[in-house]
């Protein structure tokens, strides 16, 4: 779901919409809502699953999985999926994404005026709601390697 001119919640906003959702806040999870309120690269499950085991060893695939799948399902995330790959993204509020080619670096871009973007073409009394590009090509640090 995309919530319009929502900003990237703090942990501390994230722990209390969790709360309220119903979820218990345990370590684990603390760890997780903690980088994602804290990272702005976009993180895989895979990433955050290796970040949280870091801390807490015992930690499970699934524990990590469902969580997120939570967090995702409140509206408190938003998942991307690229080549497959499941990315989550904290940043709620309405902006598209560059995508590097060779390192696979996912960065945000502002979106302040996405009403222009949707095409006058579009049959039928449709309400876009949100649009979302994705850039490709290479980042910053990867074109000063060329
Ligand atoms: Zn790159
Ligand atoms: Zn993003």
């Amino acid at each position: 779901m995309y919530s319009k001119y929502m900003p990237h919640l703090t942990l501390q906003q994230l722990e209390e919409r969790i709360r309220a959702s119903g979820l218990r806040m345990t370590p684990q999870r603390r760890a997780i809502v903690d980088y994602l309120a804290s990272t702005q690269h976009h993180p895989t499950a895979e990433e955050i699953y290796n970040l949280v085991n870091a801390r807490f060893p015992m930690t499970s695939r699934s524990t990590v999985y469902n969580t997120l799948t939570f967090l995702k399902d409140a509206g408190l995330v938003q998942e991307l999926c690229e080549d497959g790959i499941r990315r989550f993204d904290p940043n709620l509020g309405p902006h598209h994404h560059f995508i590097c080619r060779q390192c696979g670096k996912v960065e945000d871009v502002e979106a302040d005026r996405t009403e222009q973007l949707v095409p006058r073409g579009l049959p039928g009394a449709r309400l876009v709601e949100a649009v979302e590009i994705t850039f490709r090509g290479l980042c910053e640090a990867c074109r000063a390697t060329l």
